[in-house]
């Protein structure tokens, strides 16, 4: 029987997570509790299509830890979601909140489905029915869901409007990436690509590099790619090549991003934009460049890509974007590629933030979420930096060493219950 992604990634969340242990020297039952969920719920969601059928999909909940406070983690939709898939992303949001010091464990959902082949009033039915079945699960205390692939902040609103009804009171803190309107917050929709620039620039520090002139390479123009490329254009970065999924564009002279959002805005295609020479998605990693950012799907920097990439800095904004074979290569590279939970860890920070206001019915201005962000990430890039340093390990290895201890030493204040 062949493998389903959903192992592969609890195979590999598993394997980073018992390397992790082993060097941290952790007690063997935090150590085996760690490895299982802690609480996990499988649903039917019977939905009324419109042709009249009724169709039953299957939707997960799955919480991993919650030992530094409530658990966080996104609700996806795609036909590929199962038990392992969810699982494992819950494992590596408890790892990403531990690391950005948020009081939050870690969590994921997903149904399995294809929105694509929806319409939106099914999409919504689906989502109603999916919330009234997981409203054991989650609430502002317990779990708070956001969105991830297929979920937007249109999923956000049913789901908080479908548990403020059960509820009969308005709960605005029962998930983030919501409108702004019903409590959503400033800054949460550039929130990671923001993230991926701070550490960016702090990686070029360390590196002696100066941001002026730095040349930077986007896989995946999106949200996390289009908004990092902006900002680290402003700080004087050279973009010189950016693709989507048909490919794109590069200028070694840098391109001009304002002239290629009006394009896109018109409904061009990135590889038609004609400040630059296209690319193709293979061609792309052998840019000549001194940053390359993944921002676009997983398992992208592999044994055959990785030794064509020629920049020093890799920062990961896609989840999972290097497999473990692209990594080692990388490493005997010397490439400084910092690791997705860090590098995209600003979405997270910037949904506790929302949280936060959420439950004190106080707003913040946006200088302030920017300048509280750039505090976290900074801050979390130093302390993966000094570990890796200390430890002679990757910055990976390093940030998950860092965020497995600070869950255990928590586990081990609060001692084994009963
Ligand atoms: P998005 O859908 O806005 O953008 C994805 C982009 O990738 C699109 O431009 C798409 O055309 C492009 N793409 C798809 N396949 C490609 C390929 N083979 N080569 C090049 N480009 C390709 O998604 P997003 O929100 O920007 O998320 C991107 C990644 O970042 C995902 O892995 C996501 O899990 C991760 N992430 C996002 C957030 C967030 O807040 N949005 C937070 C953490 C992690």
């Amino acid at each position: 029987m062949s493998t389903t992604t959903g192992e592969t990634m609890l195979r590999d969340a598993l394997a980073q997570l018992d390397r992790a242990a082993e060097r941290l020297k952790l007690d063997a039952w935090i150590h085996a509790r760690l490895r299982h969920p802690e609480r996990a719920l499988v649903v039917s969601v019977p939905t009324l299509m419109d042709d009249g059928r009724v169709e039953v999909f299957t939707g997960y909940r799955i919480q991993h830890n919650n030992t530094l406070g409530p658990t966080k983690g996104g609700i996806r939709y795609s036909p590929l979601v199962d038990f392992d898939e969810v699982a494992a992303l819950a494992m590596l949001m408890t790892w990403k909140c531990a690391l950005m010091g948020l009081p939050y464990g870690g969590a994921k959902g997903g149904v399995a489905c294809d929105t694509r082949r929806m319409s939106l009033r099914e999409v919504e039915r689906m989502t109603r029915r999916y919330t009234s079945e997981i409203i054991i699960m989650i609430g502002p205390d317990t779990d708070i869901p956001a969105p991830d692939m297929y979920t937007n902040e249109t999923t956000m609103a049913w789901i908080m409007d479908t548990y403020s009804m059960q509820r009969g009171i308005t709960v605005p803190g029962v998930v983030t990436g919501k409108p702004l309107l019903l409590g959503g917050s400033l800054g949460r929709v550039e929130a990671t690509g923001r993230g991926v620039t701070y550490v960016v620039l702090e990686a070029a520090k360390l590196l002696g590099l100066t941001p002026s002139g730095l040349r930077v390479a986007v896989q995946g123009f999106g949200n996390v790619g289009s908004v990092a490329a902006r900002l680290l254009q402003r700080e004087g970065c050279s973009i010189v090549a950016a693709t989507a999924s048909q490919g794109g564009v590069a200028n070694p002279k840098g391109l001009d991003l304002k002239a290629m959002q009006d394009h896109l805005r018109e409904g061009g295609k990135l590889s038609e934009f004609r400040g630059g020479d296209r690319v193709s998605n293979e061609e792309l990693f052998g840019v000549d460049c001194d940053v390359f950012i993944p921002a676009a799907l997983e398992g992208q920097v592999t044994e055959v890509t990785a030794p064509r990439i020629t920049a020093r800095i890799v920062a990961e904004g896609a989840n999972g974007p290097t497999t473990p074979e692209g990594d080692r290569i990388l490493d005997e590279k010397g490439v400084l590629v910092i690791p997705d939970v860090l590098a995209n860890g600003g979405g997270v920070t910037v949904s506790y933030f929302e949280w936060v206001q959420d439950l004190q019915f106080y707003f913040w201005k946006e200088a302030e979420i920017h300048q509280r962000l750039q505090e976290i990430m900074v801050e979390a890039f130093r302390r993966v930096e000094a570990m890796a340093r200390e430890q002679r390990v990757s910055m990976r290895v390093a940030a998950l060493m860092l965020a497995v201890k600070r869950v255990a030493d928590a586990m081990r204040l609060r001692g084994l219950y009963p």
